[in-house]
């Protein structure tokens, strides 16, 4: 499966990110030795304890709803924060950051999904966070794309149209010219929905029960 995959994203020069949560480290080293370096976990515990039992050159992302509380445990070492969605949690990674001597990468996750059990923010909450005064004193983040989660339902013309509107409040900050080019992350797109999400202009997807299996 991995190598199918991975075949099928490299020709459409899309990252994968492997969600390993729930996983043990055993079916995480499977996928390192076929080259896998980056994985995503849901939950800080499990991505600190993973973090230090597992190869350093792993590059740990977090995909889940985080707390600000929760941010020092993986500050020292995490690689990218796809769940940014208020200013006070940006604001707490940078002065995390700023502790360990370093920036942290982050994506803002954007609500595309119709049911409202997803965290997230919407597009005018994104414009008014990365237009703030606030926002400018940050030193130690970077903001590198939007995140999103579709809907999970069987009609596809829905999830299709959420992915659009996450391209579309893409396209719309880069114009705004606020960001370099190193803005370029559109991390949309699971198991049940990548190939979409890819058509709708995904680079980065975050695959999980395809690649391992529902243990
Ligand atoms: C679990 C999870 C995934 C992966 O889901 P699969 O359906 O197992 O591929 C992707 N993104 C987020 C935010 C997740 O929590």
């Amino acid at each position: 499966m991995y190598e199918t995959l991975i075949k099928e994203l490299e020709k459409k020069d899309v990252q994968l990110v492997a969600v390993s949560k729930t996983k043990p480290p055993d079916a995480i080293m499977e996928l390192y030795q076929k080259g896998q370096r980056v994985f995503g976990e849901n939950r800080v515990q499990e991505c600190v304890e993973k973090h230090e039992s597992l190869p350093k050159d792993i590059e740990w992302h977090i995909i889940g709803h985080l707390q600000k509380n929760k941010v020092k445990y993986i500050a020292p070492f995490i690689s990218m924060i796809h769940s940014v969605d208020s200013i006070e949690l940006l604001t707490k990674i940078n002065n995390e950051a700023l502790k360990n001597n370093r920036s942290i990468d982050c994506l803002l996750q954007m609500k595309i999904a119709v049911e409202d059990s997803k965290f997230g923010l919407d597009g005018a909450s994104i414009l008014k966070i990365i237009q703030s005064d606030a926002f400018q004193q940050l030193k130690n983040i970077r903001i590198l794309g939007l995140m999103g989660m579709g809907s999970f339902v069987s009609d596809e013309s829905i999830t299709i149209k959420e992915f659009q509107a996450l391209k579309n409040q893409f396209d719309r900050i880069k114009e705004m010219k606020i960001f370099d080019e190193s803005f370029k992350i559109i991390s949309m797109g699971m198991s049940g929905d990548y190939k979409l999400a890819i058509a709708e202009g995904s680079n980065m997807v975050r695959i999980g029960s395809l690649l391992f299996g529902s243990r």
